[in-house]
């Protein structure tokens, strides 16, 4: 099944409306398109204010109206740690890890290789260090906003391939990684992982988080996967699926998560 539901548009840090995005998603045969605009923070300038947060459900609204019986929309949300709960208005949502909070200042892991350079420091030069301060934020995403599911787990790897600073091999990396897992997965149900290709198709990794080894250990866990785009593009609409499919069968999967009538489904990958 094509679709994606995790994607942006001109609402936060998207280039297209959501008009545009579902106008090329119906083209590409798409069946579903699920938005997930970022939630608000008071430091992130992404984030979608209380207001425009009304405005972009109407329009959404809208459109499911004005694609009924040809794809499927949804009105998701990209909840932010740092914005605490899903608001009820979502018909699902992301948990993601986008800044740790270290001396009493949010750092973004995702801005650029000199951003990452610069939080480091802020360690102390102490790489681990910080990574663990992410992994025990993302350990505890879906506890903290309600959310369905794990955004780009391993989002702090995002400019390893340009400027390599984090040996995922590590015992420290691999004990924090460890440990967020054990947390996400303590309760009876087990949360969803996405296998984003954002960052391919953004040109910064050449392949989707989580890493195939991280993969592997989602798969151990038995957790479900959905593959997803955090489509910030319409020409990039399912950028890289072939690819991150391949390494979710490498992984041992054989099906994905999708939503289809409002409802989480197993289909075949
Ligand atoms: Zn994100
Ligand atoms: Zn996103």
């Amino acid at each position: 099944m094509k679709a994606d539901f995790h994607t942006h548009s001109t609402f936060c840090d998207g280039k297209d409306t959501p008009a545009e995005m579902c106008a090329r998603a119906l083209e590409l045969g798409f069946e579903a398109l699920g938005f997930t605009g970022h939630s608000f923070t008071d430091f992130d300038p992404c984030g979608m204010s209380e207001s425009a947060s009304a405005v972009y459900r109407a329009e959404i609204a809208r459109l499911k109206k004005e694609y009924a019986g040809r794809m499927e929309l949804y009105c998701g949300v990209e909840q932010d740690y740092f914005s605490g709960c899903v608001p009820p208005e979502y018909d699902y949502a992301i948990g993601s890890v986008h800044y740790v909070l270290h001396d009493g200042e949010y750092l973004c892991v995702d801005w650029s290789p000199e951003r990452t350079r610069e939080n480091i420091e802020k360690y102390g030069g102490d790489v681990y260090a910080y990574a663990r301060d992410y992994f025990a934020l993302v350990g505890g995403v879906l506890e903290r906003t309600g959310a369905d599911i794990v955004g780009h787990f391993d989002l702090i790897r995002k400019f390893d391939e340009l400027d390599p600073l984090l040996d995922e091999t590590h015992p420290q990396y691999i004990r924090a990684v460890a440990d967020a897992l054990d947390r996400l997965c303590a309760g009876s149900k087990r949360p969803v992982f996405e296998i984003n290709t954002g960052a391919m198709a953004r040109g910064y990794r050449s392949e989707p988080y989580p890493s195939p080894r991280l993969l592997r250990e989602i798969r151990a866990r038995r957790c479900p996967i959905m593959i997803t785009g955090d489509c910030h593009d319409r020409t990039k609409l399912s950028f890289g699926y072939a690819a991150a499919a391949e390494l979710a069968r490498g992984a041992g999967f054989s099906g994905q998560l999708i939503i289809k009538n409002g409802k989480f489904t197993e289909c075949e990958l």
